[in-house]
């Protein structure tokens, strides 16, 4: 469960991303964060898993305040959030399978990474992240020689294999055309009802949202301007 009360959140160049920011997300849910661009919807985002502090107010993820945690803590806490980026944030010259067992080991420099130093259990893991995902005939093929969808469904997997409690994807289909958008937005749909991970996904496609997510949270300038369910969505909104 994922608590906001009132949060704000000013950068250091007093851009104020976030006002009153009040929101409850229960485990399981499917929520789309929608809004224009500047909104505020990835610092929101990023706040949950503390890539950004927040200024005021408290938020609380599963019973934790998020910003009291220190060092260790936030990577600990860091490893049961799954990150997902438009940009899919994965090594393309190795294989889907190496991309993968990097989850397993989040402290490791990046070379040892992709060098190895894995266990037998993390490659059947790995594996089954890909089974999720349909790519596993994927497995053993470098990242470069996939489509842009593919790529993404590499980075899903590679959360999924960390086995995550929440799911936050930042603009995960923005660089996709409509029809692997939808794939995409498939996945985590099925990755949602099978596994119960909340998934919190920002995007600009209200349409695709509305056909998606089960709660829709509108922002505008830093605030919640909507928060419901997709079918209750009007014009005005
Ligand atoms: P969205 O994801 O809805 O496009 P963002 O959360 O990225 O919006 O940005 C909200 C506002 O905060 C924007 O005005 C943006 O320029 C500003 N902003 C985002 N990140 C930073 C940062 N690291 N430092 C300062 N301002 C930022
Ligand atoms: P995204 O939309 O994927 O969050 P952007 O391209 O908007 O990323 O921004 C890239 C980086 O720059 C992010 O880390 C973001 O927080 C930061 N950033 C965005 N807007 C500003 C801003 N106005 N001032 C400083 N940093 C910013």
């Amino acid at each position: 469960m994922i608590e906001f009360i009132d949060v704000g959140k000013t950068y250091s160049n007093n851009m104020k991303a976030l006002e009153d920011i009040n929101l409850r997300i229960e485990k399981g849910e499917f929520v789309a964060v929608i809004g224009p661009s500047g909104a505020g919807k990835s610092t929101l985002l990023r706040c949950i898993n503390r890539m950004h502090d927040i200024s005021e107010g408290k938020l609380i993820v599963d019973g934790v305040e998020v910003n009291s945690l220190k060092g260790k803590e936030i990577r600990k806490f860091r490893q049961r959030i799954g990150m997902i980026f438009q940009s899919y944030n994965l090594v393309t010259r190795i294989s889907v399978i190496k991309n993968v067992l990097v989850s397993f080991a989040p402290k490791l420099p990046y070379w040892r990474k992709v060098l190895g130093l894995y266990t037998k259990e993390h490659k059947v893991k790995a594996l089954t992240a890909l089974d999720q995902v349909g790519i596993l005939d994927k497995a053993y093929v470098r990242v470069d020689q996939l489509s842009g969808g593919q790529q993404q469904r590499v980075a899903l997997a590679r959360t999924l294999a960390q086995n995550p409690d929440i799911i936050l994807a930042d603009e995960p289909i923005a660089s996709l055309d409509p029809v692997t958008a939808k794939q995409v937005m498939d996945d985590f749909t099925k990755i949602n009802r099978e596994t119960n991970i909340s998934v919190i996904i920002n995007i600009h496609h209200v349409e695709i949202a509305l056909e998606y997510a089960d709660r829709i949270i509108g922002i505008r300038k830093g605030k919640i301007v909507y928060d419901g369910k997709a079918e209750d969505l009007t014009e005005e909104n």
